[in-house]
């Protein structure tokens, strides 16, 4: 890993919900009002202060996570974006796995 990938990626092993919408993370960023926020990928592009991930700016979240622990609160997470998923229209749902797996 590159020193600039170290600073565009974080790593959790936890799923952490957008602060905005409450939807699945893919985000952690410096937002216009110049706190820092979870944020999903619909409201990234809108509450981002920088247009661009890096230090000081923000990460991209790259999840490391074992569904067979049995936390109740990746249960939760992953129960209700699989919902989500699954209501999405057939592009849109390949728009989104594709942006989940895109770094991994
Ligand atoms: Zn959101």
């Amino acid at each position: 890993m590159s020193p600039t990938e170290q600073h565009t990626k974080i790593v959790l092993d936890k799923i952490v919900k957008c602060d905005f919408c409450k939807n699945f993370a893919l985000f952690d960023a410096k937002t216009k009002a110049g706190q820092w926020a979870w944020m999903c990928k619909d409201c990234y592009p809108e509450k981002r202060y920088y247009s661009t991930l890096g230090l000081g700016k923000g990460q991209k979240i790259h999840y490391i996570i074992n569904p067979k622990e049995g936390d109740p609160l990746l249960s939760e997470a992953m129960y209700e974006y699989l919902d989500r998923l699954q209501k999405m229209p057939e592009d849109e749902r390949r728009e989104e796995i594709k942006a989940m797996l895109e770094d991994a």
